[in-house]
């Protein structure tokens, strides 16, 4: 029990842990973690399903896939990873494709033979129809993408059904990244290194805890004054690391911003398979999942000795307040929001903020790491090892 913290965080998920870890074996501090949840880990927590002993990851399908090599070398430090490669395919009109859309889903979806170069044409020709313009919409953006036949097929409606808005209303920007192959390559992810830990998400995050100097306090609220780590007795004696959301931390004093949940239906099954694979998802309007899950095909090398089977099908929602934030929104009123959000932040005496919530920004978990390792060498280290002044902390620190 330390009375005395020198360091206190809110939140155990990656950003949390990898700050509490930093501080523990690199300055011998001593640390608190609260989590208002009974569990650590954040959104990355695992655990095994009851009837089946297969790993759920309980906030949504986890992959782990990065290219930057520092964070490769220090997430190697807590666990292993197998050689899982992670593929999805998809359904449309009652035919199952390869995604993302590579060579194999045109010739298939175009009833074709064409190579690589032809593949090439057919697609310029198709997305001709807005080329020269600058689509500042979704909508516009895919058609001139990858023309309008495979942007209505694979994107338009799977991208309603999890946004909950009409493409025509979303901005452009979330798809610029969309990749068309031109070959057969259907890896999901483009990354240098790509795994599944060995033995699950929750060993990986129960070992960056472990150190003697740091405490984990579940089932504690931040906000909650019952307790001697709370909000109003800690800021401004003990440096804190925030990693809530930060419309939260100010009380909602700018407005809500706004997020989108998932809910999942999780259905044990009395087959030893159900669909072959982990992901397939629904690209079509007539289903309202958007797509289902299969964990036991997350770890093959496991050969769970079950003939059972586990899915989870999920339904994308906008977030009330109480619902899990899981994937900010970013309208144009957020991102006032936030600009003003941002002000408070910086002005917040030893306090800093980080990680998906508490920047809101879609990190995916290698970018949760590699943040909080520079958070740590920028702001933390200078502070305990120089006395540097740690005020300066907005949410982009
Ligand atoms: P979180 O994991 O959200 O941790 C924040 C923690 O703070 C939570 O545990 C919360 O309970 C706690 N907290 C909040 N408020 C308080 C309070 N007032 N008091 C105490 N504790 C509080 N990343 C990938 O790399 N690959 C993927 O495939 C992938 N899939 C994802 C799928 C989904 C559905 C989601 C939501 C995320 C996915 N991610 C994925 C992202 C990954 O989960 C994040 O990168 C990672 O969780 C970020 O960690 P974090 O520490 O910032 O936040
Ligand atoms: N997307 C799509 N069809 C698909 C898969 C993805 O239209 O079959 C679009 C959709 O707009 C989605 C985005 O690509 O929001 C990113 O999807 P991905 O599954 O990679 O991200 P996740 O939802 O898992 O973060």
């Amino acid at each position: 029990d330390f009375v005395t913290a020198d360091l206190v965080i809110v939140g155990s998920g990656f950003f949390g842990l990898t700050i509490a870890e930093q501080a523990a074996t690199e300055l011998g501090l001593k640390v608190v973690v609260l989590d208002r949840r009974h569990h650590i880990g954040g959104n990355a927590y695992s655990e095994k399903e009851e009837q089946t002993g297969i790993e759920v990851h309980r906030y949504g399908a986890h992959l782990f896939h990065t290219s930057n090599e520092r964070v490769w070398e220090y997430v190697n430090r807590f666990t292993s990873f197998t050689n899982y490669v992670h593929k999805v395919y998809g359904v449309h009109k009652g035919e199952v494709y390869s995604l993302p859309i590579n060579l194999a889903t045109i010739n298939q979806f175009f009833r074709a033979n064409l190579t690589p170069g032809q593949a090439k044409d057919l697609i310029q020709e198709q997305a001709g129809e807005l080329a020269g313009t600058d689509p500042q919409n979704l909508n516009d953006k895919g058609i001139q993408l990858i023309g309008r036949p495979l942007y209505e097929a694979f994107i338009k409606h799977y991208t309603g059904k999890q946004w909950q808005t009409d493409p025509k209303d979303l901005p452009a920007g979330i798809i610029s990244r969309l990749p068309v192959r031109y070959n057969y390559d259907n890896r999901y992810f483009n990354d240098k290194y790509e795994g599944l830990p060995t033995n699950g998400y929750t060993a990986w995050i129960e070992k960056m805890a472990e150190h003697p100097n740091i405490e984990v306090r579940l089932n504690t609220d931040f906000f909650d004054e019952s307790h001697e780590y709370s909000k109003n007795k800690v800021v401004g004696n003990i440096p804190v690391v925030y990693t809530g959301p930060v419309d939260r931390y100010f009380d909602y004093a700018e407005g809500d911003l706004s997020w989108r949940t998932i809910d999942f239906e999780e259905e044990v099954l009395d087959v030893g398979d159900f669909q072959g694979t982990s992901v397939v998802n629904y690209n079509d309007e007539d289903v309202a999942y958007t797509r289902v899950i299969e964990p036991r095909h997350f770890h093959p090398e496991r050969e769970y000795q079950t003939e059972k089977t586990i899915i989870m099908r999920e339904f994308s929602r906008f977030a009330e307040k109480g619902d899990e934030p899981y994937y900010p929104i970013n309208t144009s009123a957020d991102r006032d929001r936030l600009l003003k959000y941002r002000d408070l932040a910086a002005g917040e005496k030893d306090v800093l903020f980080g990680g998906r919530l508490g920047t809101y920004k879609y990190l995916d978990m290698h970018m949760a790491i590699g943040s909080a390792l520079t958070m740590f060498d920028n702001k933390i280290r200078p502070h305990f090892e120089a006395g540097a002044d740690i005020e300066s902390g907005g949410v982009d620190a």
